[in-house]
Order: C-alpha cells, then structure tokens, then sequence
C-alpha cells in the first residue's frame, strides 16, 4: 500500500522524540492508520548538532524549504517553533497540499486565523493538540467532545515552570527568587525564564483555548497577562491563611458584555481553596478545568511539557490527519461564527483578597468598609488577625469589576490609618 509521508521540521527537545516514535512504532503506526506511515525527511538548522536520537542516514537537511514543498510529503510536522520560518513554511506546506500538525502555541495565538484560513483554502488538515498543555488531551475535547455543549469557563494550570515555582513557595514559604533558582537548577525553567514567569507563555495558550470554548477569534493580545514575578512570600501566606494556594492561572471565560455575549481571556497569579481541583495540581504538572452547562465540570491533569509528553500529542494528531487523508475527508476547521467581543480587563467581574496592615484603634473597620463601600464594592468577609504594630485586616470582596476593585485598593493606600496594603491578589473557585 502506498505509505504516507512524513516530514519534521525541527529536530530538538520534541522533535526528536517524534522522531523516535515514528520509528519505534511504525508497525503499530501502519495498522492504526491504515498504511505504512513513513518519515522522508527532518528539516533542522545544523547538520552536525548532537540529537538525543538517531536521525536515519540520509533524512537531515538544513532546506526546510525544499522540504515541504515535496510532491510526495502527505503531512508536515512543525516543532520548529518562533514565528518565522515556521508560519511561512507551514503556509508553504499547506499550498503544496501537505497536512500539518504543529505545537507552535505562540505562532497559532499570534497568527492563528492566517493558518485557519490557508488550511481552509487547501482543503487541508492543521491540527495543534499539543500547542496547549503538552500530553494533554483538550484541544480535541473542546473542539469535538464538547462541541453539542455550551462551555462557559476555561481554568487552566497551562505552565508547568510557573506551577512548579508557586508550588515551591507555597510549600516552603520560599520567595519567588529562591524557588525560581532552584527551579532552573533541575532544569524546569529556562535560563532566560521570561516567557514563563511573565505569563506570555501561559497567555498563548489562553488565547488558544479561548478561541475554541468560544468559537471566537481571541490572540494573545486579547489576553490580559501578569506573571508572577511579583508574588511574594507575604502573598503565599495570606493565601494560606485562608486556606488557599496561590497558581498561575490561564482563564477564559463566557461573559455579559452589554447584553451580548462576551468573553474575558486573562493570565494572572490568583488565590484557590485548597478543596478546589487545581490546588491539587503540583509541581510541573498542568491541568485544565472546564465548565459547561450540560457537562458541568471537567478536570483534564497530565504532563503539560517535555520532549516525550508532547510527541505524545502530536502523534495522535499524526494519526488522525494520516486517517483522514487514506479516506478523503479532512477534520472539522476552526470555528469562529459566534465572533464574540473580547472584554477588557477592567470591566472583567473578579474578586480580590486584600491584606492592609492597619492602626489599632477603634474607627479603623468602618474607615476600610467605606472605602469599598464608595467603589460600591461588597465585603464578603473582613477579619482582623494580630494586634498593636501587627494588625492586620484581611478582606475577600464580592464580585466586581476589575477597574473598581483596583480604584479601591487605590482609595485603601490612601487613608491615614493604613500602613501598607501588603497583598492584593484575586480570588477564583471560591464559593460567594
Ligand atoms: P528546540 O529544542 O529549540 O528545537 C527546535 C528545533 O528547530 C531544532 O532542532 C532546530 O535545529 C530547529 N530549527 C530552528 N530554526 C530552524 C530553521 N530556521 N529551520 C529549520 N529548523 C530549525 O524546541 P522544542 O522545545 O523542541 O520546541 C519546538 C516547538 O514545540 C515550539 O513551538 C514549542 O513551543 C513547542 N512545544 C515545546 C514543548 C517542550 O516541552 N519543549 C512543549 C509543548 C510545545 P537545530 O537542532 O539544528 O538547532
């Protein structure tokens, strides 16, 4: 039977292990598939750099270009990553008739609908699963399993980096420096940690996911991003005395916009009960929690990145385009028909937990209850832990808009028997 054929664009961290699976499984491969499922060339930079797998003799080229552009290649897997060559050697792919799969999530939250629309036009397969949340199944999920429901949240732990160094300081009490050392010591953060601990990489896979719960176009300059470079040890501790973690969090969320429907998409450090699912997500692992209205709540938990894990993904998405194209169909395209505006962050609904070190006098609660009160922001709870020089009031607010609950905190910083606020973090999955 004529085999399919596979090129790989990228040879390092995942490409090489789907390379290893396409070899180590190719018998397994042809009965899943249908056909024998063949690798015909890997496009890399360097010819002579070291691999931590066996490229067959003859396979390596430095002409991504040529490589794609092959009359006989059936599918093209893109681990390159960055934005150029890979988007023009995709769309190259894609015009000569190729499928694609990918894992370039800041490609796809950047330009995803220039993809869309060029699978679209050739008539051809652009699957990404492994874009969001390496090993993890819930691209197809979202956009098959759920696609009969109405999905009104998207929660993710999406950074395995960032999940780790939160759940180093929230175990130990560490600070953010400590724990992000220590985490690039045993080689879960990068030397140069930005897109990680500043969120970019987190709001790619918002903007993703974002996109397909809600069938809208959403990049990741919609997301509103904060890392969590400034979350301290004061933060961690306020979190715990609530009993709380503090996570990274991806969330993307269906929301009234004047009456439409809306969606707010943002990536920022939160505070989570510890009975809610993804406080339980430790170190690097990611997990994704999704809510709809017929399904309720799922929780999707696995390894969210590394070589392995993530070719995992994408030899599914192999398979599937393979299958499709032995049949002559191709899978479902994008959907972006309910084209649902993007809410900005300050009239995105949230609730804070604000710790104010205060005087300890009498007056003081009623000073701090009118400052919210002028925002016309409820108290859900206001407690008072320590004494003298340490008094502290500890306040969870209701629901409200981002831009009030921060005029707030302004207003707070403002009264002369406050001393500092000395944490403002938002709260998510807590009950009202
Ligand atoms: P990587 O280790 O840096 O590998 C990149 C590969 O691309 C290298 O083999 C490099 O060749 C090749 N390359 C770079 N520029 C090229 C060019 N102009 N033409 C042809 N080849 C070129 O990256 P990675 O960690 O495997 O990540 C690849 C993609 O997967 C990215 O989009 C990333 O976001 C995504 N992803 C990664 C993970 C993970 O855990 N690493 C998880 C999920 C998704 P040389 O080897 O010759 O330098």
């Amino acid at each position: 039977m004529k085999p399919l054929n596979v090129a790989v664009l990228g040879c390092g961290v995942v490409g090489s292990q789907v390379v290893r699976l396409l070899t180590e499984q190719s018998a397994d491969l042809a009965a899943r598939v249908g056909a024998p499922v063949q690798l015909v060339g890997v496009g890399v930079r360097r010819i002579e750099a070291p691999r931590e797998v066996e490229v067959p003799h003859g396979l390596l080229t430095t002409d991504a270009a040529s490589l794609v552009a092959r009359d006989e290649v059936d599918v093209v897997v893109e681990v390159v990553g960055g934005i150029e060559p890979a988007r023009s050697l995709i769309l190259a792919a894609l015009e000569s008739g190729a499928s694609v799969v990918t894992a370039n999530k800041a490609l796809l939250a950047e330009d995803g609908p220039t993809l869309f629309e060029a699978a679209e036009k050739a008539g051809r397969d652009l699957y990404f699963e492994a874009a969001v949340a390496g090993a993890i199944p819930i691209l197809r999920p979202l956009r098959e399993s759920l696609a009969g429901d109405r999905v009104t949240r998207v929660l993710g732990i999406v950074n395995g980096t960032t999940n780790y160094i939160l759940d180093k300081m929230n175990s130990t009490g560490a600070g953010f420096e400590e724990a992000l050392e220590e985490a690039q010591d045993l080689g879960y953060a990068e030397a140069d940690p930005t897109a990680d601990v500043e969120g970019f990489d987190a709001a790619a896979k918002a903007a993703i996911l974002a996109s397909l719960a809600f069938h809208s176009r959403v990049t990741a300059a919609d997301v509103h991003r904060e890392g969590i470079t400034d979350v301290t040890a004061a933060d961690i501790a306020s979190a715990a005395q609530m009993g709380s973690v503090v996570k990274l969090l991806g969330i993307a969320d269906l929301v009234d916009a004047g009456g439409a429907e809306g969606v707010s998409v943002r990536v920022h450090p939160a505070m989570i009960p510890r009975s809610h699912p993804l406080a339980s997500v430790r170190g690097a692992f990611n997990a994704v929690f999704v809510e709809s209205d017929a399904a309720g709540q799922l929780m999707f938990y696995g390894p969210g990145a590394g070589g392995s894990p993530t070719a995992s993904a994408i030899l599914g998405d192999v398979v599937t385009v393979a299958r499709n194209r032995l049949s002559g169909t191709r899978g479902a395209g994008e959907s972006a028909y309910a084209d649902r505006v993007v809410l900005p962050m300050g009239e995105t609904r949230t609730r804070y937990h604000i710790a104010v070190d205060v005087e300890d006098r009498a007056g003081v609660l009623a000073e701090i209850a009118t400052a919210f009160a002028e925002e016309e922001v409820s108290i859900q709870t206001l407690r008072q832990e320590g004494r003298g020089e340490d008094a502290q009031l500890l306040v969870v607010s209701h629901e409200a808009t981002d831009a009030q609950l921060s005029r707030t905190v302004d207003r707070l910083r403002g009264l002369a028997c406050v001393r500092e606020v000395s944490s403002v973090m938002r709260v998510e999955g807590m009950a009202d």
